[in-house]
């Protein structure tokens, strides 16, 4: 068979869950053993999402290349359980970069270079070069952004060259939105025509229409969208009401026969059997009734809700996975470090929201310190981790959360006062986290983008440790993104203090997992586990967490 690209593209607004959406479809094929992988298209200018402000644009996704990326590859990973490479990750800095560094070298052979063909044929080449490293039966290409916008009209039109050459291996699905006007009360597909005329515009006709809303489409509405936007069949309209899970949506998909359809107009005729390893995550998801509280300590000025769950994606769904296999339910509560004060009055400068003390983490089943950069609330966490520490409470640091917890074990065990990263304060006498000769250079230089350590790196861990008892095995690859690491010439003190390093990168003797003695479960590590968390895999650190919180 060859590969059959299915264009996932969005109409009338963003946010409606397009990448959700592409990563069900792809689940669906992979339900019936497809090879199946998935490239998200940003059409920003940005080379990749690494410079970007988490809390605007959502949680950075470390691949295992090293590439930092859209939270939606973060999604593609977990409902297709398969790695996914910075190749599948298109943004339009990196198309031009890539076209102008072509033409620097001659490339084009002397051709004046334009913006069409030269891009498009850019966008093709890449999609095509994902799909054979990904050896991909079904290949899933989200395009960014909305139809009808400057931004992504170049990826569109590479969509509609690959159409054009294999009309039977490109099929185009517009996920639109639509809206319950409250005056009216009920659903109107007005928008979504015009998003269908907005596609035509680019030569593009949908083959599907996958209906998003607050409920699922009627009858009449279905055949209205067929009829107006000229698909084949009323059953070509897949609604997709809004569900309690996202992991509802293949099954929601398959309902609706949508794989079915899929292999109709692509002309291939669909796999007998189904794997139903996913079936049964969902049913234990829904089964789970065990609730416990985790308290997520960091600097959160004052975000909301719905930016905090994008920024911290990955760390929510991974607690997830873990507490299902437990017949758990996290309820994640974000806790503002800012808010702490050593006394529980009003700390210093007397600010309104500084006068919790830090007493509240009490009725917290576990404690998670996530990743972050720089100075904000660092002093709160720290005290959140010595909370943990010495009221027993389950702890799991992730990056910075290990890093600042060393920190806490240095001032607090050891008698370091002044223990700190060179982050926070470059001339502190104790450099418990330093930063290596390399990263200094960049940091000179402003070379800020995609120079962090980065990506899957080994990992040795010690034998008989909880860790490692966690993983069932000795050598693991976990996923980074930082530019500091533990400073070795503390490591003897602090272990003999009763911290113990029971995780390092063997080639960099990099000190990777701390876990402390006598401790339900006290575990940072230096890799964010999060990013290899899937359903059906769940985190051997979030499952240490989740047990542990249970106990208590
Ligand atoms: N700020 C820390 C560093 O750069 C931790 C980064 C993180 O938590 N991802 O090393």
């Amino acid at each position: 068979m060859n590969t059959k690209y299915i264009f996932v593209i969005g109409g009338v607004l963003s946010g409606v869950g397009k990448g959700v959406t592409a990563a069900s479809i792809g689940r669906m094929f992979k339900n019936r053993n497809y090879n199946v992988s998935a490239i998200k298209i940003d059409p920003y200018i940005n080379v990749d999402a690494g410079t970007m402000n988490p809390v605007e644009h959502g949680e950075v996704f470390v691949t295992d290349d090293g590439d930092e990326t859209d939270q939606d590859l973060g999604n593609y990973e977990r409902f297709l359980d398969t790695d996914i490479f910075s190749l599948n990750y298109m943004t339009t800095g990196r198309i031009y970069k890539s076209v102008i560094e072509k033409e620097r070298s001659m490339f084009y052979k002397g051709k004046c270079v334009q913006v069409v063909p030269h891009i498009p044929l850019e966008v093709i080449s890449r999609i095509k070069a994902a799909a054979e490293k990904a050896k991909a039966e079904i290949m899933i290409i989200e395009v960014g952004g909305t139809v009808g916008e400057y931004e992504n009209i170049l990826y569109l039109e590479a969509a509609r060259m690959m159409k054009l050459d294999n009309p039977d291996d490109v099929l185009f699905v517009l996920v639109s939105y639509m809206p319950v006007p409250g005056h009216l009360g009920e659903m109107k597909t007005k928008p979504t025509q015009h998003a269908a005329r907005a596609l035509n515009n680019c030569g593009i006709q949908p083959d599907f229409i996958v209906a998003r809303g607050r409920e699922a489409l009627d009858k009449p509405r279905r055949e209205k969208l067929a009829f107006f936007c000229w698909l084949r069949s009323e059953d070509d309209v897949i609604a997709a009401p809004d569900v309690d899970s996202i992991y509802d949506i293949p099954a929601l998909f398959e309902s609706q026969k949508f794989p079915e359809r899929l292999s109709k107009k692509m002309h291939f005729r669909l796999k007998s059997g189904r794997d139903v390893a996913w079936d049964n995550y969902v049913k234990k998801l829904k089964t789970a009734n065990k609730k416990i509280k985790i308290a997520v300590v960091g600097k959160y000025f004052g975000a909301g809700q719905f930016t905090l769950a994008d920024s911290y994606i990955s760390v929510i769904e991974a607690a997830k996975h873990a507490c299902v296999y437990n017949g758990a339910v996290p309820e994640m509560c974000w806790v503002d470090s800012e808010q702490f004060s050593a006394q529980g009055g009003p700390a210093s400068g007397g600010e309104k929201t500084k006068n919790k003390n830090i007493s509240i983490l009490s009725e917290y089943d576990a404690i998670i310190v996530p990743g972050g950069f720089g100075e904000r609330g660092v002093e709160g966490i720290i005290m959140a981790i010595k909370y943990a520490r010495e009221n027993k409470i389950p702890y799991l640091g992730l990056c910075y959360g290990m890093q600042l917890a060393t920190i806490e074990f240095a001032r607090n065990v050891l008698g370091l006062t002044k223990a700190n990263t060179v982050e926070i304060n470059p001339k502190t006498p104790d450099p418990i986290i330093h930063i290596n000769p390399k990263q200094k250079e960049n940091m000179s230089h402003n070379r800020y983008g995609g120079t962090m350590r980065l990506g899957a790196y080994d990992c040795v861990l010690t034998t008989g440790s909880q860790v490692q008892k966690l993983y069932g095995t000795k050598k693991i690859s976990e996923r980074h993104r930082h530019r500091y690491e533990f400073n070795n010439d503390y490591k003897e003190r602090i272990e003999k203090a009763g911290l113990q390093f029971v995780g390092i990168n063997p080639e960099q003797n990099l000190m990777e997992i701390i876990e402390l003695k006598n401790h339900p479960y006290f575990v940072g590590s230096q890799f964010h586990p999060e990013l290899k968390s899937r359903p059906l895999n769940p985190h051997p650190l979030f499952m240490g967490l989740v047990k542990a919180a249970l106990k208590k």
